[in-house]
């Protein structure tokens, strides 16, 4: 602390003007903002301006003062608090921040894919009971977080590992959507179950985060449609049609990276009455995770625009989680979205990143295919690493203002804030109420293609594998003979 006179203090690490009222306004604001209080936290916004400004007249007055003294040390200081005075009236406040945040108080930001459920399994054994979101520490999502980065929806990702597959993944699956339902109902002030375009905008009004549900994996299904519309009516609204693993239906990205033979190629015919069936009953097919083979294959047969989850642009980090540009262009042609995801071995191939490079994502998909194909997808909770500036769920303001501060008009960050998710979600909504009309699909995939141990064959006629008919052609054969040597 550098003391001038009594009157003035510096503390090196304070703004020279603050003061007590300013701190109790800051105080008040922040109050404002925890309690999630849209009106009482403008009020408390304005209060403080005012208070800072008089602070800042009421400082400026005191420097000039101690310019009226004749002791040439004092006026040397003097000169010194108004040359700190003036950069701290350039640097007191970001000014793209406060666009940002202005920008979010209009439009929802809408992620979509945050894994806090899964850190509910792996840390509490999905026991939330004994759990408070309210002060967790050991995930990167919270609701004190949630309320500062204006996380106005997310998409919650009930996902499973693909070592359940073709063993409790279902189970483990109805598992996590059940949790995401009872986050829901332990903190109805902050969340709100959601399950439509309509549902988020309701939940934005509300100042509640809308929580919305996406199964992440098409090993959750386990090869059945009957799964699929049952998960559906439970409120999942989009499927990631792969995790890091082949399904029986569609190929995951590490056949891409050749560490993985393909399955299928692609998608299978079954994988093909997949997206039909989804098309028809509204849930979004997410991208993420699949080959590039299966991008395409899905982007050329979905009736409805698709959605890649939590990805990033390829171009940009060579790795095959990501977006190559030709994919970015066809996403803007079905009028999709890739919503971009903060993990550092995705945003730089490497173990470390930072928003800046974030940000260039976001340049990139915007330049090859326009602002209209973006939308955030953090990835929180599910990756180790996040970027320095983005270390949780409260830092997506300062990204916005990152934007902001390369360029980016208002309509441009508005659009990837929740605009896009909006439209593509109203779109595969108006394509399943066009759809109404058609039967469900009902025919299971070939029992040849998901024949294991822990599978049983019921309803499958006649039994072909379970090794126990007996095929009746050798028998006709034997008999014919028989009757020949009688006659
Ligand atoms: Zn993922």
């Amino acid at each position: 602390m550098v003391t001038v006179d009594k009157r003035i203090r510096v503390y090196p690490n304070q703004k020279p003007w603050m003061n007590r009222e300013v701190q109790q306004l800051v105080k008040e604001r922040n109050r404002a903002f925890r309690a999630g209080d849209r009106a009482h936290y403008s009020t408390a916004r304005a209060n403080l301006k005012r208070g800072i400004r008089e602070a800042k007249a009421d400082y400026r007055r005191k420097i000039e003062d101690h310019l009226d003294s004749n002791n040439s040390r004092q006026v040397w200081q003097g000169v010194q608090h108004i040359t700190n005075y003036k950069t701290n009236l350039g640097a007191a406040e970001d000014p793209f921040k406060d666009r940002a945040l202005r920008l979010m108080a209009e439009t929802p930001l809408i992620d979509g894919h945050n894994d806090l459920p899964w850190q509910m399994r792996k840390q509490f054994n999905n026991q939330l009971n004994k759990v408070d979101l309210t002060s967790i520490q050991t995930t990167h999502t919270n609701i004190p977080k949630i309320k500062e980065g204006r996380l106005a929806a997310q998409f919650w990702a009930a996902y499973v590992p693909c070592d359940t597959q073709n063993k409790d993944a279902v189970r483990q699956t109805l598992e996590q959507i059940d949790i995401i339902h009872r986050m829901c109902q332990k903190y109805p002030e902050s969340f709100m179950f959601a399950t439509s375009s309509q549902d988020i905008e309701a939940a934005f009004a509300q100042n509640k985060t809308a929580s919305l549900i996406g199964v992440e994996g098409g090993h959750s299904i386990d090869s059945s449609l009957g799964t699929l519309r049952t998960m559906y009516q439970l409120g999942v609204r989009y499927l990631t049609l792969t995790h890091s693993c082949n399904t029986p239906w569609a190929d995951n990205w590490l056949v891409d990276t050749g560490s993985e033979p393909p399955v299928n190629n692609g998608l299978s015919e079954f994988g093909i009455q997949v997206i039909k069936e989804m098309n028809r009953i509204g849930m979004m097919v997410d991208l993420a995770h699949v080959s590039e083979k299966v991008m395409d294959q899905v982007l050329n047969q979905s009736h409805a625009p698709i959605i890649f989850s939590h990805s990033s642009a390829f171009a940009v980090c060579k790795h095959k989680r990501n977006v190559p540009d030709h994919i970015l262009r066809k996403v803007k042609e079905k009028k999709g979205i890739v919503m971009v995801n903060f993990y550092n071995d995705y945003v730089t191939c490497s173990k470390t990143a930072n928003i800046s490079q974030v940000a260039d994502h976001f340049d990139h998909i915007k330049k090859v295919a326009g602002p209209s194909i973006i939308g955030f997808g953090g990835d929180y909770d599910g990756v180790t690493r996040v970027p320095q500036g983005l270390e949780d769920v409260s830092k997506y303001p300062d990204l916005v203002a990152e934007l902001l501060r390369r360029g980016w008009n208002d309509s441009e960050v508005t659009a990837a804030l929740g605009e896009n998710l909006l439209r593509v979600f109203r779109d595969v909504e108006e394509v399943r109420d066009a759809l109404s009309g058609e039967k469900p699909d009902d025919v299971p995939i070939p029992y040849e293609e998901v024949q294991n141990s822990c599978r049983t064959s019921h309803g499958y006629e006649p039994v072909v594998s379970a090794g126990t008919t007996v095929s009746v052609r050798p028998l006709l054969l034997a008999l014919t003979i028989l009757l020949f040597c009688c006659y």
